[in-house]
Formats: C-alpha cells, structure tokens, sequence
C-alpha cells in the first residue's frame, strides 16, 4: 500500500462546480498511499498510522492468575479450614500443583498452581495459624483472570491504517512488541505568498498584515503524522517563487499554501504550479472556501487554500486532512457529525454547502448548537469561540430554533475542546 504512485493529473475532473461529497470523494480516490514503512519503538508510535495488520501473538494474559491478593482453593470451598502450603508471588514461575485439600496464599498477579480454580480475597477469609477458613458460596473461577480472557492468540487486534492511541499502545505492549511498523511522517511543505505579509516577530508597515496562516496552518498539519518544513513567506516574484516550489516538490510530499487562489493566472504560486506541473482551480459549492487549488509537481501533491484565515481552516479540515490522510497511510474515515438541537434561527441560501462556527451549550433539556453570530471569513475570533463546524447542507434554506442541525466537534480533528 505504500510508495504507490499518483496517478498523473490526480486532480483532474470535469465538474464546473463541485459538491462537497464529490470534492471529499475525489480526493480520498485519487489520492494514495506515498509514505515508506519504518518501524518505531512504542514510546514514539502514538498517533502514527499503523502500516501493517497486528494480530495477538500470544495469550493476553499468558498464564491463568490471580485479579486478587487471597488463596488459591479448588471450588467449592469446604466449611473446615485448609492447610496453606504454598506462597505464590507475583513473578512466582511455574508453582507446584496445589495437592487436594490445601489453599495456597496467593497475590494479584500471580500465576495460579494447577489443581486450583479459585481465588478467595483475604478480606473474605479467616485466618488462622498455618490454616485458612475460606468464605461459603464463591463460584469456581472467582477472582481468577483466565489465560486470554483479554485478547487471545492469533485475534486480530489492530487493521493497517489504524491511528495509534494511547490504548492501542498499551495492547501492543502488553503483546510483548517493543517497536511497530508504521507509516513515516508525511513530508509536508507550507509557505505563504505575498508582499503584504510579514512574520510576526517583525515590525509592520502601513498597508502590511502579519501572516497567520503559516503557523496555522503549520499547527492543524502537526495534529496528524507529519513532517513539516516551514518555507516562510515567499515575495511576489516570480522566478523566487518557481525555484522555492521546484526545491520543495524534490524533497516533500506536500505543499500547502494560502492566498492568491481566486486570481488564477495573475497569482504567482499559481503561474509557477502551472509552468512545473499540473494544476486545477475547484470552485467547490461550500461557504467559507470555495476556490482552492489541486497540483501536481511530479509527486508531490500542491494543495492551495484560501487566504482568509476562516477558510483556511475551515478547508484544511474538509479537504487537506483527507489528503493528508490518503498520502499518509491513514484511514478514509469521514469525520462524525451529532445531531443536536439549534439553539438559534439563521437563514441560508440554497445551492451550497455551509460551515459555521460552533460550539455547544447546557441547558436543562440538554445541550444545544449555537453560532458564531458574524460571518465574516477573516474573524480569527470566531474560530476561537468554537469548538466544532455546524454543517448546513446543500437544499437546507433555514436552521430553526430547537431542529436538529450537524455538528462536527474539533476534538475529533485532534483540536482540543
Ligand atoms: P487572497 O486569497 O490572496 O485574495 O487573500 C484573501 C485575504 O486573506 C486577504 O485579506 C489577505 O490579506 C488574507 N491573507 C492571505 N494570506 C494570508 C496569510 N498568510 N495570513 C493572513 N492573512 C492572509
Ligand atoms: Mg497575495
């Protein structure tokens, strides 16, 4: 699955205007797999994507043991005390068979001998001097943690693809593997073009604005596996530009810009994309976004977002995160989507798809949706008081009080609450 090649002109389609399903769909389909297989040790593989299938290789646990501190009896318990004649620790290797008609002190954790079935806890029994008076009515097998009641050899455990989460971390480990086959990070370029924009660091000039959507953009990059080159901001120049985006498509897997993209031809990132490669302007029927452009520069996929920091981030969550994924060994999953009440009314022109910022509030009949109440694609602030998208979809004209509208929590995007 990976090092696949692109299709040539991966981008290319015949739809003047593109929904947002068949945006989604087109780039999960033509986009593929490029990143190599490394193996990494478990302490380095949360939220990489696992690159090959993982079934148990053991027994999870590998031995019947102990769940509590107590004795080892064979069910059923007799009323008269028992002799202890073992002490079983954790660790304890292979301990000899309980004979008939003894209990052995046990720990938790510790493997049970043959001829024993059950654990009474300590708490439970009387204890005398070398013998134990065991609790009435324990079922065979209680407090006992049978040999694979966790995972049992040969299950399959993880699919390729698969995110790395902490607890899968914990399964792999607990399997006895100390590295794990995952994909390498994506090599992702970003930049931003045009003489207006400085660093912030840097002092502005009447008629400057600092760029903000590099370290956006950088940071959304880095909630998935990849590998990001920060090329800065590149002037209005033409053969600057050209010779920057050649370099970066040798080396990187990605490059993802901002602005410039409604211009077309008259845009500098554009013009160079076109003289290096291939490129398409989607006009994709969503609000904010629309325009982005889709390239190609031999393997390397060129991804260009809107300027406005709202639409940028708005499209990198709906389209460059699936791309990412795609290119990056992920799986193909579309992002989950509640239905919760609205908490306000709002009108909406039909024929396109919309996302406003969101989040979510308590009241006494549950929580409900509520809306960023300005539009404007530049508010920064708007997606700093959200915590998720609200999805409007295409025919919808109106959201209403108390109907039920799609919400698209951030978390899910790795964007914490
Ligand atoms: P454009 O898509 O280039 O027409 O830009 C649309 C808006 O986004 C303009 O107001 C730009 O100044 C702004 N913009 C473009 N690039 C950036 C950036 N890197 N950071 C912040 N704002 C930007
Ligand atoms: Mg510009």
């Amino acid at each position: 699955m990976s090092g696949a090649k692109l299709l040539n002109d991966c981008f290319l389609h015949d739809s003047e205007r593109l929904r947002h399903d068949d945006a989604v769909a087109l780039i999960t389909s033509r986009l593929a797999c490029v990143t190599g297989v490394e193996a990494v040790p478990l302490l380095a593989a949360t939220g990489r994507w696992l690159a090959a299938p993982i079934a148990a290789p053991r027994n999870v646990p590998l031995h019947r043991n102990a769940a509590v501190d107590g004795y080892a009896f064979a069910a059923p318990a007799p009323k008269a005390p028992l002799p202890v004649t073992a002490r079983i620790a954790a660790g304890a290797t292979a301990p000899d068979r309980l004979a008939p008609g003894t209990a052995a002190r046990i720990f938790t954790g510790a493997p049970l001998p043959e001829g024993a079935d059950s654990v009474a806890m300590q708490e439970d029994c009387v204890i005398g001097d070398g013998d134990v008076t065991l609790p009435q009515g324990l079922k065979p097998g209680a407090n006992v943690r049978q040999a694979g009641e966790d995972v049992t050899e040969g299950a399959k455990v993880l699919s390729a693809g698969a995110r790395l989460r902490p607890q899968d971390i914990a399964a792999l480990a607990s399997f006895g593997l100390g590295t794990v086959p995952v994909h390498a990070p994506l090599r992702v370029a970003i930049l931003s073009n045009g003489d207006e924009l400085r660093a912030p660091g840097a002092t502005l000039a009447p008629g400057q604005v600092y760029d903000s959507n590099r370290a956006m953009l950088a940071a959304l990059a880095a909630t998935l596996p990849c590998a990001i080159t920060d090329l800065g901001i590149l002037p209005d120049d033409a053969p600057q530009i050209e010779a920057a985006i050649a370099t970066a498509a040798q080396s990187h897997d990605l490059i993802l810009t901002s602005g410039g993209v409604s211009r077309g031809e008259e845009d500098h990132i554009v013009a160079a994309i076109d003289r290096l490669g291939t490129r398409h302007l989607w006009q994709i029927a969503v609000k904010p976004g629309r325009p982005m452009s889709f390239g190609q520069i031999g393997d390397c996929v060129f991804l260009g977002l809107p300027g406005n920091p709202v639409a940028a981030f708005v499209c990198f969550l709906l389209y460059v995160r699936p791309a990412i994924t795609a290119l990056g060994g992920g799986p193909g999953a579309e992002p989950l989507r509640y239905r919760v009440p609205a908490g306000f009314s709002q009108t909406k022109k039909p024929g396109r798809r919309e996302f406003w910022r969101g989040w979510l509030e308590d009241t006494p009949n549950g929580p409900v949706a509520m809306k960023f109440p300005r539009d404007g694609s530049g508010l920064i602030s708007g997606l700093r008081q959200a915590t998720g998208l609200i999805e409007v979809l295409e025919d919808e004209t109106a959201v209403t009080m108390g109907t039920p509208v799609r919400f698209l929590p951030f978390d899910q995007f790795g964007i914490p609450g």
